[in-house]
C-alpha cells in the first residue's frame, strides 16, 4: 500500500514536472492588412509602423525597440498607441485571432528586457492612456489609466496631501501599469508594503479581448479567487492593464533624511538594529551603497557629494529616511540617533550628514537614486536583483568580484566595476557588474554562477525587476518545478495562442 501511494505521488509529479505549454500556432507577422485593420479604429497618429501606407523610417521606432540599459533588442515593425480600454480590447482580440505577438509597452525603464519584443511582435504602448479616472482624498483612493507617469500621478495627489505608496528612480518615465505588471518594489517598500497590498483593483484586456473590470475602489473584498494578483507581477504575458486602482498614503507631515558613513560593511547589519528601534514608527527608508557606487554616482553628478573629511575610511554608507506627523519631534529622534551612534564606545558609523533643508534632502536621496543612471552612464551594466540574507550581501559582491578577477575578467577593457548597492530594509541587493562592453565571456562567466550562488543562500534571483528575457532560463533557481508547471497551467489558461509578451517569464 504505501509503495503503490509513493508511486502515485511520484508519477503525479513527474506528470506535473514534464508538464510543457499546449501546443501552440506560430506566430505571425504584421502585413499591410493589419495595419489596414487597426485603421478603422485607431487615428492615424496612433500607428507607428515600418510597414505601407505609413512607412516610417526604422530608426522612429527605435525608443520603442531597445531598452533602457541598449542591452536588449526588439524588432517590431508595429507599435500602436491606443486612447481608450475599448480600443486595447480591440488590438488583442484582433491579433489573437490573427495569432501576432503582443508586447505591453509602459515607460520602458524595465531592467530585464520585458518590455521590448524578442522578435517583431506588435509593441503596444500605453502612453496614450494617460487620464486619472477619480481620486476621492478622504480615502485616499486613487483610480487611473495605467500609462499615467508614475511623477506625474505624485504631483497630482500631492495638492492633497496624499503620496503614492512607491517611489523609484526611473519615476519621471515608468507608468502606473507598469509598475503593477511588475510587481516594482523601490523606496517606500519599507514604510508602505508592496502593490499586492497598495492596489485594490485593476481593469485588464485579457488575451482574447475580453475586458475584465475588477477595479474596484473596496478595502475588503473576500468574494473568492482574487484575480488581480494574478497580473501584479506578471509582466504583460496574461493580458495588458488598462487600469489601475490605488491606495495612496496620507504625506508625511515631516520627512527627514541623514546619510551615515560606515569604516566596514560589518556593521550595516548592528546599525540597522539600532535605527530600527530607536526610529520605530518613524522610520520609512533604510538604503544602502558600497563604497563604489557612491564613487559612481558622485563621479556623474548625481546628488552633492560629501566633503573629503566625511568620506574618509568610509567602506559604505547608509541612507536613514523617516516620515513622521509632527517635525520637532522627529527631529529629536534623529538628532539623538546621531548622537548616540557617533558617542558610543564602539562606533558603528564614522560620521552622519544630516539634511538641513529640502534641497539638501533631495541632493542625499540623489546620491541613492541616481546610483542606476551612474552605473549606465559608467558603461554596460550587468544587473542582478538579489534577495539574499542581509548577513551575506558583502560576501555575494565581493565573492562576484574575486570570480571574475579569477575569470581574468577585471580590468579596463572588461569588467570595470563590480558594485552593491540596495534596500537593505528589504533584504534586497542590487549587485552590479559595470563592463566596458557586453561580451559573451563576461556573461558567461556570471551566469549560472550568480544565480547558484543566490540559491545556495535560498534567495531569489529577482527581488523586484522581475524575470522579463533576460532570467526565463534562471527561473529554477527560485521556483519549484511545481510552481513552474503551475505558471505554465496559468498562462495557457489564459493565453492559450501565447500571444501576450512571448518569451518574457516561462520559456
Ligand atoms: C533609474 C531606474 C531606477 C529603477 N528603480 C527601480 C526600483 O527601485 N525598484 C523596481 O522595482 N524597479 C526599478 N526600476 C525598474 C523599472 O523602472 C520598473 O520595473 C518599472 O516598474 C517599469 O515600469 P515601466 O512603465 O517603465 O514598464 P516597462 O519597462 O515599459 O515594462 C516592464 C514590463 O511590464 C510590462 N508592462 C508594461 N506596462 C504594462 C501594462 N499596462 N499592462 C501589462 N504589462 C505591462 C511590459 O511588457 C514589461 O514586461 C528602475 C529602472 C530605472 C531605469
Amino acid at each position: 500500500m504505501l509503495s503503490l501511494s509513493r508511486c502515485t505521488a511520484r508519477s503525479i509529479s513527474l506528470r506535473a514536472l514534464r508538464a510543457h505549454h499546449t501546443q501552440r500556432p506560430p506566430l505571425n507577422s504584421v502585413t499591410e492588412h493589419d495595419l489596414a485593420h487597426f485603421a478603422k479604429f485607431l487615428d492615424p497618429p496612433a500607428i507607428l509602423s515600418t510597414l505601407p501606407p505609413v512607412s516610417l523610417p526604422a530608426d522612429e521606432l527605435d525608443q520603442f525597440n531597445n531598452d533602457w540599459m541598449g542591452k536588449y533588442h526588439g524588432s517590431s515593425t508595429t507599435v500602436l498607441k491606443p486612447k481608450t480600454t475599448q480600443q486595447v480590447s480591440e488590438i488583442v482580440k484582433w491579433c489573437n485571432e490573427r495569432c501576432i505577438g503582443i508586447v505591453p509597452q509602459g515607460g520602458n525603464t524595465g531592467l530585464v528586457g520585458g518590455s521590448v519584443p524578442v522578435k517583431d511582435e506588435v509593441i503596444l504602448s500605453l502612453a496614450n492612456m494617460n487620464k486619472v479616472r477619480s481620486f476621492d482624498p478622504v480615502s485616499g483612493i486613487l483610480v487611473a489609466d495605467a500609462g499615467c507617469i508614475l511623477q506625474s500621478l505624485t504631483d497630482y495627489v500631492a495638492p492633497h496631501n496624499h503620496i503614492m505608496p512607491i517611489d523609484l528612480g526611473a519615476k519621471g518615465s515608468c507608468q502606473i501599469g507598469g509598475n503593477v505588471a511588475t510587481n516594482a518594489g523601490g523606496l517606500r517598500l519599507l514604510r508602505y508594503g508592496s502593490l499586492h497590498g497598495t492596489v485594490l483593483g485593476l481593469e485588464v484586456v485579457l488575451p482574447d479581448g475580453t475586458i475584465l473590470d475588477q477595479l474596484t475602489t473596496l478595502r475588503k473584498d473576500n468574494t473568492g479567487y482574487d484575480l488581480k494578483q494574478l497580473f501584479i507581477g506578471a509582466e504583460g504575458t496574461l493580458g495588458v492593464i488598462t487600469g489601475v486602482s490605488i491606495l495612496t498614503p496620507p504625506a508625511p507631515q515631516a520627512s527627514n533624511n541623514v546619510i551615515l558613513a560606515l569604516p566596514s560593511f560589518k556593521n550595516v547589519l548592528p546599525l540597522y538594529e539600532i535605527v530600527k528601534r530607536q526610529l520605530s514608527e518613524i522610520l520609512s527608508a533604510f538604503e544602502f551603497i558600497d563604497r563604489t557606487a557612491y564613487d559612481l554616482a558622485v563621479k556623474h553628478g548625481q546628488g552633492r557629494a560629501l566633503s573629503d573629511q566625511e568620506v574618509e575610511g568610509a567602506e559604505c554608507f547608509v541612507l536613514v529616511e523617516t516620515s513622521g506627523g509632527r517635525r520637532e519631534h522627529d527631529e529629536e529622534k534623529l538628532a539623538d540617533l546621531l548622537e548616540s551612534l557617533l558617542e558610543a564606545e564602539k562606533p558603528l558609523i564614522n560620521t552622519g550628514v544630516l539634511a538641513q533643508s529640502p534641497a539638501q534632502f533631495a541632493s542625499l536621496w540623489a546620491l541613492r537614486e541616481g546610483v542606476t543612471e551612474a552605473v549606465s552612464k559608467e558603461g554596460k551594466p550587468y544587473k542582478y536583483d538579489i534577495s539574499v540574507p542581509l548577513s551575506t550581501f558583502q560576501e555575494v559582491v565581493d565573492g562576484t568580484r574575486e570570480h571574475l578577477r579569477s575569470k581574468g575578467l577585471l580590468g579596463d577593457h572588461a569588467v570595470k566595476h563590480v558594485i552593491g548597492y540596495g534596500h537593505v530594509g528589504d533584504g534586497n541587493l542590487h549587485l552590479n557588474i559595470v563592463a566596458e562592453s557586453y561580451t559573451p565571456e563576461i556573461q558567461d562567466a556570471l551566469e549560472p554562477y550568480v544565480y547558484e550562488v543566490v540559491a545556495s543562500h535560498r534567495g531569489s534571483v529577482s527581488a523586484e525587476h522581475g524575470i522579463g528575457a533576460m532570467k526565463t532560463h534562471a527561473l529554477h533557481y527560485s521556483k519549484s518545478d511545481v510552481s513552474i508547471a503551475w505558471m505554465k497551467k496559468i498562462k495557457d489558461l489564459f493565453d492559450p495562442h501565447g500571444i501576450m509578451n512571448p518569451g518574457k517569464v516561462l520559456e
